[in-house]
């Protein structure tokens, strides 16, 4: 594994992390989820990503429960605010009260006395931003956060946290989520130049496009069983991807991957990774293998020449 900073903090993490969107606490059971976390810790993933509002708390729990056994100071711990947890007024959103008791909502499932990285999972046009970076602040004093971060936020919202944060001498954001692969590239002409120029690196998620990228979902076939396409509980934002045109160009891209003596998988996750303002590219994972396949990215160099024949394919 290769480890990169984070923005301009000190803490390092591993250029793959592993998520727990969709699979643990929903497509898998308890046992695999924990076996393939077991994996990842094994090949020196250090990062691992959840939120409160995966499969309602259930991930945390999961998540929690596998990495216990290992030393806390060994990995990076993300969580996340923002989703309703609740159908009351209060029980979604970046309020003091929301982020206060759903910080420590997450600690209990997890079992943790702090967390490493606290994402607020989207902006809040209700909550002033002032009031959610005071509030998390406070967190970070009480020592239960260690590192402030954002998802899915706008290059304009990024800044205006920057600007308050500055303000109030509060602790700048150093990290965003966002969603970033080959058919997902909204990034590139803003938030990643916002970004580098403020010390935030990006944490980015699908970056395999929810498996499509891995080149297993095939033109006129049906999906493979046990795939997430195939799984009516979590296949419900995968439509767009599984069209005529992007499976086209799948098959086009595993040409170069097989070219390359790579697979897919591990092309698409160099294909982030060259973004130096990418520090870690989040994936998911249903079994060890996936996870075995995909951390072999990190040794993968992609030349100027491959980077073109990847431009004219997506083009
Ligand atoms: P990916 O694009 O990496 O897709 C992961 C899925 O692809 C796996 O669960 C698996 O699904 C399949 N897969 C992965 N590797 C392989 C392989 N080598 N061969 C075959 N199939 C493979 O990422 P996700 O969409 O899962 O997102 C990753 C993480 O990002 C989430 O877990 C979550 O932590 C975070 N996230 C954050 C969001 C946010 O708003 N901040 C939103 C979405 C995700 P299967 O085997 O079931 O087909």
């Amino acid at each position: 594994m290769k480890y990169r900073k984070l923005g301009r903090t000190g803490l390092k993490v591993s250029e793959i992390s592993l998520g727990s969107w969709l699979t643990y606490g929903n497509s898998i059971e308890k046992e695999a989820a924990i076996r393939v976390i077991d994996k990842a810790y094994e090949l020196g993933i250090n990062s691992f990503d959840t939120a409160n509002v995966y499969a309602r708390g259930e991930a945390e729990k999961i998540v929690g429960e596998a990495l216990r056994k290992y030393p806390r100071e060994s990995y990076v711990l993300a969580t996340k605010v923002f989703w309703p947890m609740g159908d009351g007024p209060n029980d979604r959103g970046l309020s003091r009260k929301h982020v206060f008791e759903q910080l420590h909502a997450s600690l209990k499932r997890l079992q943790l006395d702090y967390v490493d990285i606290y994402y607020c999972h989207r902006y809040d046009k209700e909550t002033p931003v002032e009031e959610t970076l005071r509030t998390i602040d406070d967190l970070v004093r009480q020592g239960k956060v260690l590192y402030v971060g954002v998802s899915e936020w706008t290059a304009q919202q990024i800044q205006e946290a920057l600007g308050t944060a500055d303000k109030y001498l509060l602790d700048r954001i150093v990290v965003n989520q966002p969603q970033y692969n080959m058919f997902h590239r909204y990034i590139e002409k803003e938030i990643i130049p916002v970004c580098e120029q403020n010390g935030i690196s990006q944490i980015v998620f699908s970056p395999l496009a929810q498996g499509v990228l891995t080149g297993k979902y095939k033109r006129g076939q049906k999906a493979p069983e046990g795939s997430r396409a195939s799984d009516p509980k979590s296949n419900m934002f995968m439509s767009d991807l599984l069209k005529e045109e992007i499976l086209v160009k799948v098959e086009q891209l595993e040409k170069v991957a097989a070219e390359l003596g790579i697979t897919l998988s591990q092309l698409a996750l160099a294909w982030v990774l060259r973004q130096p303002n990418v520090a870690s590219a989040l994936i998911g994972a249903s079994r060890p293998e996936q996870v075995e396949e995909n951390v072999k990215a990190v040794d993968v160099q992609l030349t100027e020449d491959v980077l073109e024949k990847i431009e004219q394919i997506l083009a």
